[in-house]
């Protein structure tokens, strides 16, 4: 006969995950209301959509780039910019921890494109876990959450049968920072919205200095950084092609055939984000703990 499990503490249970996570490199971690995730994410798109029985909703970010990362060009940055494979490692491993050390279901929430409803829809939005766990609130940046600590993070989740106290969001929005302010004041706009190198993003500032509304154009920026719809366009233009040599081409251009380079070798470089408005973002930049560096001066401060 199968042994009764022994009763489990949520409190103590939360905190022996937030613990593992920690110790497998996660910066933030924290668990989303799955009441409040079922009433906002639309019908398909709830946690119990995925999992019929999910009790909790885990949620982790790590740390964005390096700061040596800020310092290349635009061309370097895109194949290497993206943390996030971190973030799912992590989270793969906690489905596992929790099944061992607790006997409750648990997976890894997958990151990926709703096969039904075609590769801009995700299956689920490891965004809104985040923010509803408090790890990051939405920016003037296309939404990308921004933490007043860590900055710019990469975000991913476990869904669970086990039982854990949930966190609160974010009770202050630190994007628009004071000098993003400052500008807008001036130019009427903001770092982000300048430096977007194909004018995607806009929005206004209130009077007390912050965000009133926010736009992205949302296919303007992934034509610009996010190539995998490029692929098929270029075969299709091979294959429409009447003449030889625009069919060779549309698939031997120098510009095409870095589309296969980056399909051989896997790159983020095909679903990245371009990073110019984060790279300018002096929250993704400046944040107290925004980056590897300042984090080592932070803890030779801790020690003093
Ligand atoms: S990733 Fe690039 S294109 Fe997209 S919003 Fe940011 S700066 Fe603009
Ligand atoms: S640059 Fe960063 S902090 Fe400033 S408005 Fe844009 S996203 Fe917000």
């Amino acid at each position: 006969m199968a042994k009764r499990k022994p009763e489990i503490d949520p409190a103590e249970a939360k905190q022996a995950i937030l613990d593992y996570c920690k110790r497998k490199g996660a910066l933030v971690v924290g668990v989303a209301s799955l009441d409040a995730l079922e009433r906002i994410a639309p019908p398909g798109f709830r946690p119990t959509d995925i999992m019929p029985r999910v009790k909790s909703v885990i949620s982790l970010g790590v740390g964005g780039q390096t700061q040596g990362a800020w310092t290349v060009p635009a061309k370097a940055l895109g194949y290497f910019g993206s943390t996030e494979s971190r973030a799912y490692t992590i989270c793969y491993g906690l489905a596992y921890y929790i099944e061992n050390k607790f006997g409750e279901r648990s997976i890894y929430c997958p990151p990926d494109m709703d096969p039904d409803s075609g590769p801009r829809v995700p299956l689920q939005s490891v965004k809104l876990h985040a923010e509803l766990a408090g790890l990051g609130a939405r920016s003037l940046a296309g939404d990308i959450l921004l933490h007043p600590e860590y900055g710019y993070m990469y975000f991913s989740s476990v869904f669970t049968e086990l039982e854990l106290p949930h966190d609160e969001p974010m009770a202050e929005n630190p994007c628009p920072a004071p000098s993003c302010v400052s500008m807008y004041r001036q130019i009427g706009r903001t770092p982000c919205m300048k430096f977007c190198p194909v004018q995607c993003l806009s929005g206004k500032i209130d009077d007390d200095g912050k965000q009133e509304e926010m736009h992205y154009e949302m296919a303007a920026c992934a034509e610009m950084s996010q190539q995998y719809e490029t692929v098929p366009a270029s075969i299709m233009n091979a294959i429409n092609a009447d003449d030889p040599l625009d069919r060779e081409d549309a698939l031997f251009d120098p510009d095409n055939k870095m589309l296969w380079y980056k399909q051989s070798v896997g790159s983020g470089g095909l679903l990245a984000q371009c990073f110019e408005c984060m790279r300018v973002c002096p929250i993704a930049t400046k944040a107290p703990l925004a980056d590897p560096i300042l984090r080592y001066q932070a803890a030779l401060e801790e020690e003093d």
